[in-house]
């Protein structure tokens, strides 16, 4: 952690087990036996090596941009504010994963933030063989945006015709975009079934990572049901915690031809001398895909990189210097550091004693920024009601827990969908519909309670010592400051005078109409994935993720193409041991992610690279 010592995080804060996975031992290591060869490393390490960099020439980028490029170009790109240059051309990058999809018919492209992932999506369906319909998913961060992104880039290039546009040209395919909130909604459970693309492109498709979200489920029923749609997959940050985050997205991009493994248990044994944190194999069979002296994950990483239908970048968009380091907060009072202690052990403020770990671990985490959260009863509910609900929804939810694993089904695919289900299948008279029902064992029970007790969230305040310290910062110079609740990200404003930009699409909108005069509060969640916000140079970020690839995200959000400032500044808050260890983690998994992905990770680039500046500026 030669960060935190740099940044002067004292042992006493920190103990030397608290950021990030303390120093493996030998047993852990060797908990499990070494990687095996497989049937599926047999395949990758037969797939052909590719130089992408030789693979196409200057003419043939030209003769991609001719055919892509409009041919009557009228633009207002002068007069948009702040006011842009024409996209005339197209950044390397995008030629090459234009022309190695149209290739390949599919692609996975490990590209960092700040290469024009988003005129790549935009263009896929012109260049993909007999397209003729395609679904291209968003985070719904990139939705406010995208009419404006659409017409900029709409002037300068031949772009397909946008489903529910007003203009159809024949002959052109159609793009349909949706956003990854959209697909998870319970009117979306048999969208791609409507839609029938024979193209999905997936921008930010980390947000597909996870096989037992809805969404991932209805994606991978699609791709289950019609096999021979190709898929473009994009981001930055494919793995964040493990390779199966993407194991599934690069089958489907690339079949037989993906260079991670295609069967699920090897998939899950590469993890164990792969993934972050929680290493406890020795690479034993990986090694052949290493030269002499190699890293595991840096051996994986090139021997993916040179397969055919990956395209990925290996150098940060912006050489820009990004400077990190710890916000010296005012004195933290004492009383705060023994509440957090206490919580750490099992309590909360109130006396509540808590059920699990994870529940201890969120409430230190809002006592270090000076509050907690608590459940009240405004309609004065008793006791023993109270408790009997807790039960009753506990019992539901697990079920629901078991009902939803491993099953895939249309009208049933999401929790939301199975409480419809449930309620179908005990209505009297009977249902008579067509959609299916569900005998839940728990349902009588819990829906005879369910209404009957009415918890509030509620925050209840300890200190102000954070808010007052986030609000000096906001008010003594212009930057963005960034939290992780919104009771925090109000009060600040507040105290600031200035705006809190929380969820919400307004919220999305005006965001981005911020000049960069001010000061602003945001929502890391709401904000922090995909805008546009270079307009700002300074950060101070209050509550710091422990996600390597949340960071990477954020600290995109200023550090990106177009920033006037000569240097991007960001302050971390890391006053208590938990928000010590969640920087520490964070640390770790950009590691992982710039070894296996090949990415430059901003967060550790800003570490290795620059020296603390020690004025406020
Ligand atoms: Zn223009």
């Amino acid at each position: 952690m030669r960060l935190l010592e740099r940044l002067g995080v004292t042992p006493s804060i920190v103990p030397p087990s608290q950021p990030g996975p303390p120093p493996l031992t030998t047993a852990q290591v060797y908990g499990r036996s070494p990687v095996g060869y497989s049937a599926d490393l047999g395949r990758i390490l037969a797939l052909p090596r590719r130089d992408l960099a030789a693979s196409y020439t200057a003419a043939d980028v030209e003769a991609l941009e001719a055919a892509l490029r409009s041919p009557s170009p009228q633009c207002n790109c002068a007069s948009m504010s702040p006011p842009r240059p024409c996209p005339l051309r197209l950044r390397r990058v995008q030629a090459q994963a234009l022309l190695e999809a149209s290739r390949v018919g599919g692609l996975l492209g490990p590209i960092g933030t700040g290469h024009g992932k988003e005129l790549t999506t935009l263009l896929m369906p012109m260049v993909m063989p007999g397209c003729r319909v395609a679904v291209l998913f968003i985070p719904a961060s990139l939705l406010p945006q995208f009419e404006s992104e659409w017409g900029y880039y709409g002037a300068h290039w031949k772009l397909p015709n946008l489903a529910g546009g007003r203009w159809f040209r024949v002959g052109l395919p159609v793009l349909h975009v949706v956003t990854y909130n959209k697909l998870s909604s319970q009117e979306a459970t048999d969208l791609l079934e409507r839609i029938r693309p024979d193209l999905v492109i997936l921008n930010e498709a980390h947000n597909l990572k996870d096989p037992k979200a809805s969404r991932t489920g209805r994606f991978l029923r699609y791709f289950e049901k019609h096999p021979r749609t190709r898929l473009v997959a994009l981001s930055g940050t494919f793995a964040s915690k493990s390779i199966k985050d993407y194991a599934h997205l690069s089958r489907l991009a690339l079949g037989e031809g993906s260079p991670l493994p295609l069967a699920h248990h090897v998939v899950e044994e590469w993890g164990t001398a792969l993934d972050p944190g929680k290493v406890v194999a020795l690479p034993g069979a990986l090694e052949r895909l290493c030269e002499p002296g190699e890293h595991v994950r840096e051996g994986f990483q090139r021997r993916r990189n040179a397969t055919s239908g990956v395209v990925a970048t290996e150098e940060s968009a912006l050489d820009k210097p990004l400077i990190i380091r710890e916000r010296k907060v005012g004195p933290v009072p004492a009383q705060l550091f023994a509440l957090i202690e206490l919580a750490h052990a099992g309590e909360r403020p109130d006396g509540e004693q808590f059920q699990e770990q994870l529940q201890a671990v969120a409430c230190a985490r809002q006592l270090s920024a000076g509050f907690y959260h608590r459940w009240r009863y405004p309609r004065g509910e008793p006791h023993e009601l109270i408790e009997q609900w807790f039960a009753r929804r506990k019992a539901w939810n697990k079920e629901v827990w078991e009902e939803l694993k491993g099953k895939r089904r249309e009208h049933l695919d999401s929790p939301g969908l199975l409480t419809k289900a449930a309620l179908r299948a005990h209505m009297s008279p009977p249902y008579e519909g067509d959609k299916p029902v569900w005998h839940a064992a728990t349902w009588p029970e819990w829906t005879e309670i369910h209404a009957a007790v009415q918890p509030e969230p509620q925050a209840v305040w300890v200190s102000d010592f954070l808010v007052k310290d986030a609000a000096e910062w906001a008010r003594s110079r212009v930057g963005i400051v960034w939290v992780e609740y919104p009771e925090l990200g109000e009060r600040i404003a507040k105290e600031a005078g200035v705006p809190f930009y929380g969820g919400g699409t307004v919220a999305s909108e005006d965001i981005l109409r911020e000049t960069g005069r001010r000061s602003i509060v945001a929502s890391i969640k709401a904000h922090a994935t995909g805008k546009n916000l270079q307009q700002f140079s300074r950060n101070l970020v209050v509550t710091p993720p422990s996600d390597g690839a949340a960071w990477e995200q954020l600290l995109a959000r200023t550090h990106r193409p177009g920033q006037q400032a000569q240097v991007v500044e960001v302050e971390v808050c890391l006053h208590s041991q938990d928000y010590a260890a969640a920087f520490g983690t964070a640390l770790e998994r950009a590691r992982f992610i710039q070894q296996t992905d090949g990415q430059s990770q901003k967060i550790l680039m800003a570490r290795s690279d620059q020296p603390p500046i020690d004025c406020a500026g």
